[in-house]
C-alpha cells in the first residue's frame, strides 16, 4: 500500500511502528499488582506497537513482565495507567461485555498447557470459540482448520488420546477458526520437547506467512524467538530492546547481557515460591 506521504513524513517502511501498521498498540502501560507498599510493579511504562501479519516475540527473563505485557495487550487484564489500542478499540473505553466480546471475536489464544477441554472432542474443541460467539459451526470450517495444521484425521478423539505437541496443534486450530485480529501465545512450546517445540513455531509461522495471521509468542527460550521477524526484549517490566530477525546465537547473546541467565534466583513464573 503506497500512500506517497509528504516530504519528510517517515513512511511506514522507515518506521514501522506507525499507528497504522500497529495492530495492538501500547502507550506508557504500567501495571502494579497489589497495593501502593505492598503490590509489585509488573510494568513500568511500556510503548509498543505490535505490527500486522507479522510475527513478533516477546522475550525477557522469567519475572520480566513477558505474560502480564501479553495479557494487557489481548485485554485479558487492565493497565494501571497507559492506554491498549487493539484493532483500532481503545480498550479502556470498553465495558467489561464489550471486552469479553472483542476477545472472543477478534483475538486467539493459544496457552503453555494447552488448555483444551478435556470432555469434548478435537473438532467440539475447535468449534467452541464460534459457538461462544453464537454462531453454528459448519463442520467444512472446522475440518479446514484441522487440515491447516495436520490433524484432519483426529477429530474424533478427544485430547487425551493425542501427544502434547497434537494438542497444542488443536489450540492453533481452534486459535485461527475466527480468523482473529492477533494471535497470541504465552510460552506456547514450555511443555513441549524441542522437535515438537519447533513444529508448533513453524505451524505459527505459516499462520502468519501463508494466511496473513498476526502472531505475538512470549518466550524465554532464543530458539523460539528466532522464528520471529521482530524480538522485543523485556527486563524488569521495561523495554531493553529489540532485534529483527535474530539468530537464535543472538538472541541468546543479548539475553546473556541482561543477565538472564545468570540469576535463575526468581520462581519461574507468576505461581511460585514468592
Ligand atoms: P514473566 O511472564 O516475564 O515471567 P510476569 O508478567 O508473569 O513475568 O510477572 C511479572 C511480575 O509481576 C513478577 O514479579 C510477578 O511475580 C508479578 N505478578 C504477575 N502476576 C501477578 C499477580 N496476579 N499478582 C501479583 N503479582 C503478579
Ligand atoms: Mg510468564
Amino acid at each position: 500500500m503506497q500512500t506517497g506521504p509528504a516530504e519528510g513524513t517517515p513512511t511506514s517502511r522507515s518506521d514501522p511502528l506507525l499507528k497504522e501498521d500497529a495492530v495492538v498498540r501500547l502507550d506508557s502501560v504500567r501495571k502494579r499488582f497489589g497495593g501502593e507498599r505492598h503490590g509489585v510493579v509488573a510494568l513500568r511504562g511500556v510503548t509498543l506497537g505490535l505490527e500486522r501479519n507479522r510475527f513478533t516475540a516477546i522475550m525477557g527473563p522469567s519475572g520480566s513482565g513477558k505474560s502480564t505485557l501479553l495479557q494487557l495487550a489481548a485485554g485479558l487484564d487492565r493497565p494501571t495507567s497507559g492506554s491498549v489500542v487493539l484493532d483500532g478499540e481503545d480498550l479502556s473505553r470498553l465495558g467489561e461485555v464489550a471486552l469479553t466480546r472483542l476477545r472472543r471475536e477478534r483475538i486467539g489464544f493459544v496457552f503453555q498447557a494447552f488448555n483444551l477441554l478435556p470432555a469434548l472432542t478435537v473438532e467440539q474443541n475447535v468449534a467452541l470459540p464460534l459457538r461462544l460467539a453464537g454462531r453454528r459451526p459448519r463442520r467444512a470450517e472446522v475440518q479446514s482448520v484441522l487440515e491447516r495444521v495436520g490433524l484432519a484425521a483426529r477429530g474424533r478423539h478427544r485430547p487425551a488420546e493425542l501427544s502434547g505437541g497434537e494438542q497444542q496443534r488443536v489450540a492453533i486450530a481452534r486459535a485461527l477458526i475466527t480468523a482473529p485480529a492477533v494471535i497470541f501465545a504465552d510460552e506456547p512450546t514450555g511443555a513441549l520437547d524441542t522437535g515438537t517445540a519447533e513444529e508448533i513455531l513453524r505451524r505459527l509461522r505459516g499462520a502468519v506467512e501463508t494466511e496473513g495471521q498476526t502472531v505475538v509468542v512470549v518466550t524465554h527460550d532464543p530458539t523460539a524467538a528466532s522464528h520471529a521477524e521482530r524480538v522485543v526484549f523485556l527486563v524488569d517490566g521495561r523495554l531493553a530492546g529489540e532485534l529483527r530477525r535474530p539468530s537464535a546465537a543472538a538472541v541468546a547473546e543479548q539475553m546473556a547481557g541482561f543477565g538472564a541467565w545468570a540469576e535463575p534466583a526468581r520462581a519461574p513464573d507468576a505461581e511460585g515460591s514468592a
